[in-house]
């Protein structure tokens, strides 16, 4: 029986890897669970999966599921704010962490768990953009197992040689190939991209995620993101990692190798096929999805992206070329756009704009990354407060 804390056990992953232990009951006991301020969606899954912990990031929420916990009888401890939540990510008793929260907010937590030398299936790929090198060699010296969820990363991670490491590049790789749904605005004429909704930008054809991703997916930011992820992850420079287009969602990612041969990992759009991939490595337990019907597939197509229809994958690209503390810009700007976006106060378009603008500036005077957490923390806050800025300019 190994324990399990899940970061963010509301959201879209944190659901879904639930779903997982519930078909594995006698494999998995949950910990801790952790989320923002939802009461009534932790409240839930105490009564379900009657954890030791909780913790919520919000006061005034964890004194509500407190409340209620105690009313049902339930002996969950209930915890709040980010020391509360460090100290979970680094139980003790925890044999996993899943991290699971989104945006930078999941970095705190994420490092504890690294630190304690946990495993930690790494979902959370904002933190990875913002200070990859740190946690990978954070995990080198206190012997931490990192296993990613993010489809695409996880698709590799089954295609590689056996004996790869997070943070070590595979032996016989030449290229690594992310494959990108191109998202709901795929085929949108590219003139009316102005005006689409926040509605239309959540509305994924193949995925059901959180907000904020979805809106990654839309802007194809999320595959620029996953760029940086993969370099960090496989320990591969720009060139070597490739975007292609697919629109089925079929084919989660490909692996190049010297010899030209090229595996792939196929399954179902259901992100319950990673997280037990990672729950049970180098086991295979049940997640609950079946495999494909190929005869009934039809075709798969494949197409190279179109930058002019998607400048964020560019521009995450030259922050992934130009190092430093562009990525860690490049995602600082990209939260602070996404969230303006999906409060009504900026533009589909204006998205990569205020990014493009961002790292303009960050050129000239970002604070230089250290690679140590105070410089992470640094560079983020400054890239937020220049990226509010230019909004409200
Ligand atoms: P979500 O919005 O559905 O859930 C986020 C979770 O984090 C919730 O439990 C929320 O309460 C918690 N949270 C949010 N802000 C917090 C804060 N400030 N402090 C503490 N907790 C906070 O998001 P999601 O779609 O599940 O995505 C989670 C992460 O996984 C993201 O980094 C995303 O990029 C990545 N990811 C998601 C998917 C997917 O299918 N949803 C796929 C690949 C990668
Ligand atoms: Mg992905």
């Amino acid at each position: 029986m190994q324990g399990l804390v899940v970061l963010g056990a509301t959201g879209s992953i944190g659901r879904n890897t639930l779903d997982v232990v519930r078909r594995n009951p006698e494999r998995l006991r949950v910990l801790g669970l952790s989320a923002q301020r939802d009461v009534a969606g932790l409240h839930a899954q105490c009564v379900e999966f009657r954890p030791r912990h909780a913790v919520l990031a919000d006061a005034a929420a964890a004194a509500e599921l407190r409340e209620r916990l105690r009313a049902d009888g339930i002996d969950t401890r209930v915890g709040d704010g980010a020391e509360a939540l460090a100290e979970l990510a680094a139980h003790d008793e925890a044999d996993q962490v899943m991290s699971a929260i989104v945006g930078a907010a999941g970095l705190l937590p994420t490092l504890a768990a690294v630190r304690a030398g946990k495993r930690v299936l790494i979902a959370n790929k904002e933190p990875l953009v913002m200070g990859g090198p740190l946690l990978l060699a954070e995990a080198r010296r206190c012997g931490a197992t990192l296993i990613p969820i993010d489809s695409e990363h996880n698709a590799i991670f089954q295609c590689l040689p056996p004996g790869s490491r997070c943070g070590e590049a595979p032996s016989g790789v030449r290229r690594l190939i992310l494959t990108a749904s191109g998202g709901p605005f795929r085929q949108t004429p590219v003139g009316d991209l102005d005006h689409v909704t926040p509605q239309q930008a959540v509305r994924h054809p193949n995925w059901v995620m959180g907000p904020k991703i979805s809106v990654d997916s839309a802007t194809m930011m999320n595959k620029g993101l996953e760029l940086i992820e993969a370099s960090v992850l496989y320990a591969l420079p720009d060139e070597r990692l490739d975007v292609v287009i697919h629109p089925q969602s079929t084919v989660h990612s490909v692996v190049e190798y010297v010899d030209g041969s090229m595996l792939a990992q196929l399954g179902e759009s259901d992100m319950r096929v990673p997280i037990a991939h990672a729950l049970a490595w180098p086991q295979r337990w049940t997640s609950g999805v079946g495999g494909l019907d190929l005869g009934r597939l039809g075709s798969l197509q494949f197409e190279a992206p179109d930058l002019q229809r998607f400048p964020c994958l560019g521009l995450a690209r030259e922050a992934l070329r130009g190092g430093d503390a562009l990525p860690n810009v490049l995602n600082a700007a990209n939260e602070i756009a996404v969230e303006a976006f999906l409060n009504g106060r900026l533009r589909f378009t204006g998205i990569a704009t205020l990014i493009e603008k961002t790292l303009d500036q960050a050129l000239g005077g970002a604070p230089p990354d250290g690679g140590d957490l105070a410089s992470i923390l640094a560079i983020d806050a400054w890239a937020r407060a220049r990226a509010g800025e230019l909004l409200n300019a």
